[in-house]
């Protein structure tokens, strides 16, 4: 069984990001780029299945800048057997990496793919829904346990109020959430291996897919600050004071 596991270069999480003075986006020049959270979680998820002896091979891809190698290097030391790189310095939007991802599955033929839930840069939590909708594939998305057997795949998947289990027929997309697993070191030596591991280069053209973007960002702006906040000595206080001062009971 071949799993496909796209994985998005973005701000790494520690990273405290600026608006730019014009407000045309965020100013990520010279700050730490990092796998996206989500995606490290989903790399783990196809290693521990081919570590069961589920999974055979797993085709680490990412969309976008020449950089996006280090990102495949990275899931290449966690396990993934080879990566694609899909070069482009176009600003990639969800849609047009689904189209992607799609053009590679064609060729793949994959019978899993597992994603992030969500980028943790834009924030969007699109491209595995819109993926799964151009494959017609079914999909399980925030996924907290997965069980693959006998042509299918269970998912668990966190929803408010509890918990609910679906089983999708393989081929299937599924998404990440952060309990799924804990992601696992990358040692030395796998780093070291990681370098001599296939990887491809195409570009958008190369698969017939038009990335130009759909979606035009206006403005960007810094939320509001807020104003400070303040301890009160106990609920007779913090009462009278949503009373009185802030009027709201
Ligand atoms: P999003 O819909 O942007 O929140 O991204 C959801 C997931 O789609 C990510 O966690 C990745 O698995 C995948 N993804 C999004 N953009 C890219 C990209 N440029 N390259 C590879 N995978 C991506």
């Amino acid at each position: 069984m071949k799993i496909l596991v796209p994985v998005k270069r973005v701000v790494d999480y520690n990273v405290k990001v600026r608006v730019k003075s014009d407000h045309t986006g965020m100013d990520i020049a010279n700050v730490k780029m990092s796998m996206n959270p989500f995606d490290e979680i989903a790399i783990e998820e196809s290693v521990r299945l081919k570590e069961a002896g589920v999974a055979t091979e797993i085709i680490a891809i990412s969309c976008g800048v020449a950089q996006c190698q280090e990102t495949l290097r990275t899931a290449m030391a966690i396990g993934a057997d080879r990566g694609i790189l899909v070069e482009t310095d176009v600003e990639l939007q969800p849609l047009a990496v689904a189209k992607l991802l799609k053009a590679i599955a064609d060729r793949e033929q994959p019978s899993l793919i597992i994603l992030g839930k969500q980028a943790i840069d834009d924030d969007c939590n699109q491209t595995g829904q819109m993926l799964a909708s151009l494959l017609g594939w079914p999909q399980a998305t925030f996924a907290s346990k997965v069980v693959v057997a006998d042509g299918k795949v269970s998912v668990t998947r966190e929803v408010d109020g509890g918990l609910e289990t679906l089983s999708l027929t393989l081929p299937a997309i599924v998404t990440t959430d952060l309990r799924l697993n804990e992601p696992r070191y990358v040692t030395l030596p796998n780093i070291m291996k990681a370098k001599k591991k296939q990887l491809d280069n195409l570009k958008p053209g190369d698969l017939g897919v038009d990335v130009t973007p759909r979606v035009k960002t206006l403005k960007v702006v810094e939320p509001a600050q807020r104003s400070a906040g303040m301890i009160v000595p106990d609920v007779a206080t913090l009462v009278a004071k949503l009373k009185n001062e802030a009027k709201v009971i």
